[in-house]
């Protein structure tokens, strides 16, 4: 299939490589230049503009947030004034419910077709092709981007016709992960302050009652203080909270652990850990408990 991607930083790079691989014709377009070379040397198209990624019969981005998304949506050269009519932009980033929302309206009044599929699953599962993928919006169009899901996730699970549904379901998401691992880091600060080896700890659970792939991730990330190189950074974990209060405050949705987790994030990142992984969540109370395991 002939398409454009947008975004090649941690995720959208080892995406738009996949799709590559899986032979499609994939023209791709990332702000910062040097960033697309790598995927023409694999074979992609380089698009020195965002239009130029909107030729084929459907357009991914991948992009940090929602200020990305819009402004290379919406701005002047953006893909709404550069994709043809009937074709699809594929949203996969993690984005807020109102953007969604407002990209669906654009794009049908565009006479073009927009669909949310986020994905669960950090770069390694990306580079994989093992992503989750959570797509939602018109059916039609979700089964014409089934071939470029197969070849980017494990499993997609279409959840619906309205796009924003996605994007929900993924905030929740990870709302419920940022509470592992701020549950995690406490329990690990309290048995390592007690002399319980972290390790074992987290072997112990996670080969019983918490057999779950994000204790394990998580767990084990926390227990060896591993915090760099960030595969998914405390700064977009905090965006995501911040999205999640944002969907539950509109729909009058009270989260109180969200509330809690929005304060830890903000800790973290007044501790100047921004580009740290999101699970540093879990050293900051190591250090909180003053456990000698904490990390400097
Ligand atoms: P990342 O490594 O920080 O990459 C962000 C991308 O967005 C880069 O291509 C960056 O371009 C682009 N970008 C940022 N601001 C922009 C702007 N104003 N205009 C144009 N482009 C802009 O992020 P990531 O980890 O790949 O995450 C991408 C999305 O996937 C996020 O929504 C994230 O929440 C979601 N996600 C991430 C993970 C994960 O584990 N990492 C898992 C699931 C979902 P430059 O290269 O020029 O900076």
């Amino acid at each position: 299939m002939k398409i454009g991607f947008i975004g090649l930083g941690r995720m959208g790079s080892a995406m738009a490589a996949n799709l590559v691989k899986a032979g499609h014709d994939v023209t791709v377009f990332n702000r910062s230049p040097e960033k697309r070379q790598k995927l023409v040397e694999l074979g992609a198209h380089e698009a020195a503009r965002i239009a130029d990624a909107c030729r084929g019969e459907v357009v991914i981005t991948m992009l940090a947030d929602d200020a990305a998304l819009s402004s290379v949506t919406l701005a002047d050269g953006g893909i709404i004034g550069s994709l043809a009519k009937g074709a699809i932009h594929v949203s996969m980033s993690t984005i807020s419910v109102a953007l969604a929302r407002e990209l669906t309206q654009a794009h049908a009044g565009a006479g073009q077709r927009f669909i949310a599929a986020p994905v669960f699953g950090r770069p390694e599962a990306a580079a994989a092709a093992k992503l989750f993928i959570v797509a939602a919006g018109e059916a039609a169009a979700i089964e014409t981007c089934l071939p470029l899901f197969n070849a980017l996730g494990q499993k997609t699970i279409p959840i619906g016709p309205e796009p924003q549904a996605a994007n929900v379901v993924k905030l929740s998401g990870n709302f419920l992960l940022a509470s592992a691992i701020e549950a995690l880091g406490e329990a690990i600060a309290l048995v390592s302050k007690a002399g319980v080896d972290r390790r074992a700890y987290v072997e112990l659970l996670t080969s019983t009652i918490f057999p779950a792939p994000a204790y394990a991730t998580y767990g084990g990330l926390i227990a060896a203080n591993r915090y760099q190189p960030a595969a998914f950074t405390a700064a977009l974990g905090f965006k995501d909270i911040r999205l999640a209060l944002a969907a539950a405050e509109s729909l009058r949705v009270p989260m109180p652990l969200g509330s809690l987790l929005h304060d830890r994030f903000l800790r973290l990142l007044a501790q100047g850990g921004e580009s740290l992984d999101w699970s540093a969540l879990g050293g900051l109370a190591a250090r909180d408990a003053g456990d000698a395991q904490a990390p400097a």
